[in-house]
């Protein structure tokens, strides 16, 4: 038997996989590697360390409450940072949601808004809304229920196509396909998934504020559920502190994750609207939500958050994203040449689309031999930077990136 193999890497083919980097420490942007070398961490561990590594407030918050408790169940029993982050995420998340569920993971947030969202219909006696539509190369995570909101290529899901409920897509920023759709569908429609300004995993595509506000107009029109997936968006990552702020919207249900914790432990948050918790209020106990993740809400990952949201506004992290926003700007966007497709930059994030995959086939060992953790898929290179990031440390950043794309 083969023991070097004992762990299963994600996204990968373990028959060719090369050895993964070892790290032993990492303090800031940096991940320092049992090699003795460091890398600046270009895409925030899937984009959830917003602060870098090893941040002494967030530290200390969870090792506090370690002294106290690491874990205890929410059914039946609470706990203070629970109550606290829930009131926290209800006071900074657009007026109307008042309701916070918690999971341990975006995919799990995402599969309790679809839940959420067709048993809102089934508790109103309307029966016939199970389905969902949503966008063209969105990403709502890899499990088997929001696997089939996704739209991919041959990459991803499509081993389990066939055995995934049907949904509707339509096209970003094309209203008049949203609608014929919506018209022609909405009975059968729970809601509408999307995520708002950038779609992350399909590829960095961006939707407009103009889109998303009559994008909401028509799921009002219709009778269909907004539900804006910000586990990707939320937190800054596209200049403002969640997307649909953008457009001034407020969705029906929101999901949180990623950066909810600032990377420190999984948790996610699905936050619904009055309107949608009260079809959940009856004297007959079936119409109740009947979810409950083992580690929903866990104090250390609530603590973490909440230290997480109050380091973003005490650094000031809107004007931060800012900056790196400009300088992503002026060291990217004037870049041509003949195999760059296109380069799309919002907020902290910069991705440059290739024609041909081959072209950055090397790009992770270059940037690594470089100081640079980059992980590029398909036809895509891009960074999601920590917000602490330097001009010193993202002109690196983007100096490879270029350098990666000649
Ligand atoms: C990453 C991601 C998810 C899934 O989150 P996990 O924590 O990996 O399960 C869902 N939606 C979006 C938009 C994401 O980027």
């Amino acid at each position: 038997m083969n023991h070097d193999q004992a762990l299963w890497f994600p996204y990968a083919q373990m028959q060719t996989m090369p050895p993964a980097l070892e790290v032993s420490s990492a303090n800031g942007v940096y991940l320092n590697l049992k090699n003795g070398q460091s890398l600046i961490d270009a895409i925030s561990s899937w984009w959830c360390v917003i602060h870098g590594y090893n941040n002494p407030k967030i530290n200390n918050a969870i090792t506090s409450q370690l002294n106290k408790m690491a874990h205890i169940m929410l059914g039946g029993l609470t706990h203070q940072p629970a109550e606290e982050l829930a009131k926290k995420l209800v006071k900074i998340t657009p007026d109307g949601l008042n309701h916070v569920f918690f999971s341990d993971s975006g995919s799990v947030g995402c599969e309790v808004a679809m839940k959420m969202a067709i048993q809102f219909w089934k508790n109103k006696n309307i029966t016939s809304k199970t389905k969902f539509l949503a966008l063209k190369r969105g990403y709502h995570g890899d499990t088997l229920g929001v696997m089939s909101l996704g739209t991919d290529d041959e990459t991803m899901h499509h081993t389990f196509k066939n055995i995934l409920p049907e949904q509707w897509f339509t096209t970003p920023n094309d209203l008049e396909n949203l609608e014929t759709i919506l018209k022609n569908n909405h009975l059968q429609i729970a809601g509408f998934f999307i995520e708002p300004i950038m779609q992350g995993a399909g590829g960095f595509y961006l939707n407009t504020p103009d889109y998303l506000k009559n994008a909401k107009k028509l799921c009002e029109k219709y009778n269909v559920l907004f539900i804006a997936d910000e586990v990707a968006t939320g937190f800054g990552r596209t200049g403002s502190l969640f997307a649909v702020n953008q457009a001034s919207i407020c969705p029906d249900i929101m999901i949180l994750g990623k950066a909810l914790t600032g990377g420190y432990l999984g948790l996610s948050a699905t936050l619904a609207t009055t309107d949608i918790f009260n079809t959940f209020l009856h004297d007959d106990s079936s119409k109740a939500f009947m979810h409950g993740p083992t580690f929903m809400g866990n104090p250390l990952a609530c603590v973490a958050a909440l230290t997480s949201i109050q380091e973003f506004f005490d650094n000031k992290y809107l004007e931060k994203i800012q900056t790196i926003e400009n300088n992503l700007k002026n060291q990217l966007s004037h870049i041509k040449n003949e195999n760059i497709k296109e380069i799309r930059i919002k907020g902290a994030m910069a991705c440059i689309e290739v024609y041909d995959v081959k072209t950055i086939q090397s790009a992770q060992k270059i940037a690594v031999e470089n100081g640079v953790w980059l992980r590029p898929f398909g036809h895509y290179l891009y960074t999601m930077p920590p917000y602490i990031v330097t001009n010193k440390e993202l002109k690196k950043i983007t100096d490879i990136m270029i350098l990666c794309t000649q």
